[in-house]
């Protein structure tokens, strides 16, 4: 079922091949998803050393000359199963550390220049500079790629239609005026219509402004972010450009979370042998030596920040531990909720573990071994935690924001009379309404029967990407053939 339709979806990062959030996570999953809709997409990266380690065959098509302060080319190959392009900038890409900081956690300090030259990257291939392969659409994602858009409508002329996805929106690649010109972007654009933003360069902005459609990762945070409470300053320009916004769901990898062959797991399990998840809580609690409790073990994997609420989680974990219950937690982040999680850890042992540091697969074991999942997000534009919950058996205890809402039926009386209750949600995003959901939770959790129907029903929702890519086939066809009628007039 091929529509002939080819898209190149540009970003910073994409599992498995360079990944610190759930950007990484669609970036990767969105080639394989859309393939099945008939549409060819291929992906740009920067060509970082891990990149590099990956790749399968690759070869140079495109000399961009001088980008950014040094020689760069596009090679093109395949790598971790996917077909990419990727911007080989030695001196902007090719040193050690993560994608957007040095190993001492700071910035980049040229980060400016790194995601302009990939933007530009985007827009030599945008034009059709690759005879044999150019895009009908340009797919930008976050801030990193904000300004694909905007050089190609800066370009004046022919161009393919581009959709800017933001994954969220706290991440909006702000930069200072007087880089203007050393990013190729003319002084016409420095307006409010254009790159401008508080008297800054803002990537973010700029993809917003300048792309044909925009989508964001859930309904409710496509809504939420058109408000000045979750809008971080862009609520305005998003309100004003609501009719082209529309929030997707994320999906998540249904071969990389498969609770029935994951080699992560003592033993494998489905919701039809859902008593043997048994083995994975065991080997979960022998793993961080953690007691088995009266209540429930309650676990969270996240990065630790502000946005995914930690410091709730903090306050809460006295109440937690009254109910008999037990937590275990796996993230880095902010130095200041990585001591104070170690901290809770030293005072309760047997009670409360503590990971710090990125394991992908303790995550695995947690979601397969933990009986309830906390997403206690201030904001979550889709969240895939509690996605990887409801596949495996872990019930969500979730904020009532973003894709949290959109993705868990509150375990409410009618919900749960009608069999359609997957979770736990909560509002406001307060200790004290977290406190009452753990509290939900240990009632549901003591009627077995109840609980058990709860995991069952979590783990036979469709949360992988067949569920999700018909949205994004349909808006990039909608895409096309609107333009397509433009251009025709
Ligand atoms: P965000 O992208 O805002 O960090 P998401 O819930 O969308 O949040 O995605 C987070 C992803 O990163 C998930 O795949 C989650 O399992 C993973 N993750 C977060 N922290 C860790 C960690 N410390 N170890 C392993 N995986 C982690």
């Amino acid at each position: 079922m091929s529509t002939g339709l080819r898209v190149l979806q540009v970003a910073s990062e994409a599992f498995p091949l360079v990944k610190t959030g759930g950007l990484a996570d669609v970036v990767g999953a969105l080639p394989g998803a859309l393939a099945r809709e008939g549409v060819e997409l291929r992906t740009l990266l920067p060509l970082y050393p891990a990149v590099r380690a990956r790749l399968e065959r690759a070869e140079p098509v495109l000399d961009l000359g001088e980008l950014m302060g040094g020689p760069a080319r596009l090679l093109a190959g395949e790598a971790a199963g996917l077909a990419v392009f990727l911007l080989e900038a030695d001196h902007l890409f090719d040193r050690p550390g993560g994608p957007y900081q040095g190993p001492d956690g700071a910035d980049w300090p040229d980060n400016a220049r790194r995601f302009a030259a990939l933007g530009w990257a985007a827009r030599e291939l945008g034009l059709g500079a690759l005879p044999t392969w150019r895009p009908d659409i340009v797919h930008a994602h976050d801030w990193q790629a904000g300004l694909a858009p905007a050089y190609l409508e800066l370009s004046g002329g022919p161009r393919p239609a581009t959709v800017t996805t933001v994954h969220n929106l706290a991440f909006q690649g702000q930069f200072p005026a007087g880089l203007l010109a050393e990013l190729r972007l003319p002084d016409s654009a420095f307006t409010i219509e254009g790159v401008e933003y508080y008297g800054a360069i803002g990537f973010l902005k700029a993809g917003l402004v300048y792309a044909d459609r925009l989508t964001t990762v859930s309904p409710t945070y496509a809504r939420e972010i058109t408000t000045p409470a979750f809008g971080m300053g862009l609520d305005g320009l998003l309100r004003a450009r609501a009719d082209r916004l529309t929030g997707i769901v994320n999906g998540i990898d249904e071969r990389v979370w498969d609770p029935a062959n994951d080699p992560a797991l003592p033993e494998p399990f489905d919701a039809e042998r859902l008593d043997r998840r048994e083995a994975s809580r065991r080997a979960l609690r022998e793993r961080l030596g953690l007691e088995d409790g009266a209540g429930p073990l309650f676990a969270t994997v996240t990065r630790l920040s502000w946005q995914k609420g930690c410091d709730l989680l903090l306050e809460a974990l006295p109440r937690l531990l009254a109910l008999g219950g037990r937590f275990a937690i796996l993230g880095a982040g902010e130095p200041s909720l990585e001591g104070a999680f170690l901290e809770a850890a030293r005072g309760h042992p047997g009670r409360i573990a503590c990971r710090i540091g990125y394991d992908e697969p303790l995550s695995h074991l947690i979601q397969a071994g933990a009986d309830a999942i906390l997403v206690p997000s201030r904001f979550e534009p889709c969240g895939l935690t509690q996605l990887y919950a409801l596949r495996y058996g872990a019930v969500p205890i979730v904020a009532r924001v973003g894709g949290l809402a959109d993705t868990v039926i509150d375990a409410n009386d009618a919900a749960l009379a009608d069999g359609v209750a997957t979770g736990i949600q909560f509002a406001p995003v307060t200790v004290e309404a977290l406190v009452d959901a753990l509290e939900r939770a240990l009632l549901l959790w003591r009627e077995p029967e109840r609980w058990r129907a709860l995991q069952r029903r979590g783990m036979t929702r469709a949360v992988g990407w067949s569920a999700r890519a018909p949205a994004y086939a349909r808006l990039y066809r909608e895409l096309v053939a609107a333009r397509g009628s433009t251009e025709r007039r």
